[in-house]
């Protein structure tokens, strides 16, 4: 009997109210399937198990431990992540639909949107979904035929996922985020390289000490990209050419598919992320011109080193979605001297090696935030030569960036950069990421841009 089939006679469960647990509930109405909607937060969801299930369906980012899924598990329900849920649905729906996808802990979305702009040039009809775009289950209801899906996996998706086998998959850097959620640095860096069990072909950035030698046992056909010359079997970069020597028809020959200029920004982490996209595009037969044609009209995101001002010879970048030490030094070795804004949650993160690594690019520092101690400390100890200012919080978010950013103004000279890339996340402060560039960006255009 088919998934599908099977289906429509279960009773089921979904776990998480977000954006996911309502494609899931539309999924299951549509179809007629008894479907309840679990969520200890949101208004209207049930909070507490009480009826039998024989299936229920997790959200993106729960943990495995809650006490609403292990209250599932011990009446012997079947529990599957949103991502394995919709492996199966596709294998029955959508059989010849094939999927790929990637990780990293910086640089995902960047690297999907991408993907999607390279399948936007190409004659192969594909989606990039999951953490960006739609849930990967609404682009399967939507009956729409793509050839492909491409998904952005964070280390929790990865982390509840068994099922789907991937056509390739891409490492794009392993490095310390989130590890109060996974308990250990080991634990996150384990989530984010069971999708290479998932795949036999594997992008991965060999410039990345972590991703290349935790790789070191996996048996796959591995890729590796670099910012330099490339080895046979590799993609790397020769002058200012972007080249493959991993999938000419001829191994000697190495077939350029992108120069620097047509990467927006060309700043190395950017780079790096075209390579990464354009591995995965090739890997499933893409042409070079089509990747080429893709990565010349892709532009990077908001929040992501945006411009927001230049001024007197200074530039004032928005990075806000910056959220851990490894994007934050991307960005601040993205520029020559920074009047560096950094600081909030720091979700268990060391600052002192991304303060040692960028101390000769950070002119001053701005710090917000709870965690704004600990930045403060790496400071003193790392480069006590670095000025650094700790902003009072009155509760008013908005007033905090004026001051923030009136602060800047007067420490930046012509040929400086004003740069948002505070390291870490922004929930005891702002809403978001989003909220915390958005107030950047106008306090940005209100103080300094009249
Ligand atoms: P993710 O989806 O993994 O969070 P984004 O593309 O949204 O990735 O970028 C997150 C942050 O990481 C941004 O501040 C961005 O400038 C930075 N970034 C993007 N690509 C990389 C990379 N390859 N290495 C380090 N930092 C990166």
């Amino acid at each position: 009997m088919s998934f599908m089939h099977e289906l429509s006679a279960k009773n089921v469960a979904i776990i998480g109210a977000g954006v996911t647990g309502s494609a899931l509930l539309d999924f299951f109405i549509t179809r007629g399937i008894n479907a309840d909607l679990y969520d200890e937060k949101a208004p209207g969801a049930l909070r507490e198990v009480n009826s039998a299930y024989d299936l229920a369906v997790v959200s993106p980012g729960w943990r495995t431990d809650h006490p609403i899924i292990v209250a599932l598990e011990t009446t012997g329900c079947e529990i599957l992540s949103e991502i394995d849920f919709s492996w199966k649905v596709k294998e029955d729906i959508a059989p010849d639909q094939k999927w790929i996808a990637l990780t990293g802990t910086n640089g995902k979305t960047t690297t999907i949107q991408m993907v999607q702009s390279i399948f936007d040039y190409s004659t192969k009809s594909g989606i990039a979904c999951g953490n960006v775009g739609e849930p990967v289950i609404s682009v399967l209801a939507s009956g729409e035929k793509f050839d492909y899906l491409a998904l952005e996996l964070s280390s929790f998706q990865l982390q509840w996922s068994k099922l789907p086998r991937y056509e390739a998959v891409a490492l794009l850097n392993i490095a310390p985020d989130h590890i109060d959620w996974h308990g250990s640095f080991d634990q996150y860096a384990l989530a984010k390289l069971r999708l290479l069990d998932a795949g036999s072909v594997a992008i991965i950035n060999g410039q990345d000490t972590e991703s290349v030698i935790r790789s070191t046992s996996w048996s796959g056909r591995k890729i590796f990209y670099n910012l330099d010359t490339p080895q046979a079997g590799e993609l790397g970069l020769v002058e200012n050419l972007l080249v493959d020597r991993a999938f000419t028809s001829d191994p000697s020959r190495a077939v350029d598919f992108a120069e620097l200029s047509d990467i927006h920004p060309a700043v190395p982490h950017n780079v790096s992320n075209a390579m990464a996209a354009a591995g995965l595009a090739l890997a499933i037969g893409i042409s070079h011109e089509e990747i080429r044609t893709g990565l010349q009209n892709f532009t990077l995101d908001r929040h992501r080193l945006e411009v927001v001002l230049e001024k007197e010879g200074i530039t004032w970048v928005n990075d806000s979605k910056a959220t851990n030490p490894h994007a934050a030094a991307a960005a601040l070795l993205s520029h020559i001297s920074s009047i560096w804004i950094a600081g909030g949650l720091a979700k268990g993160a060391e600052m002192g090696p991304l303060i040692e690594r960028c101390a000769l690019r950070i002119k001053a520092a701005i710090l917000i935030g709870q965690d704004a101690p600990i930045i403060a400390t790496a400071l003193s100890k790392f480069a006590p030569q670095i000025p650094y200012y700790i902003m009072p919080f009155n509760g008013d978010s908005l007033e905090l960036m004026r001051d923030v950013v009136t602060q800047a103004q007067e420490l930046a000279k012509s040929g400086d950069t004003v740069l948002l890339a505070p390291a870490c996340a922004s929930m005891d402060q702002f809403e978001d990421y989003a909220d915390r560039g958005e107030k950047f960006v106008e306090m940005v255009r209100e103080v300094v841009g009249r």
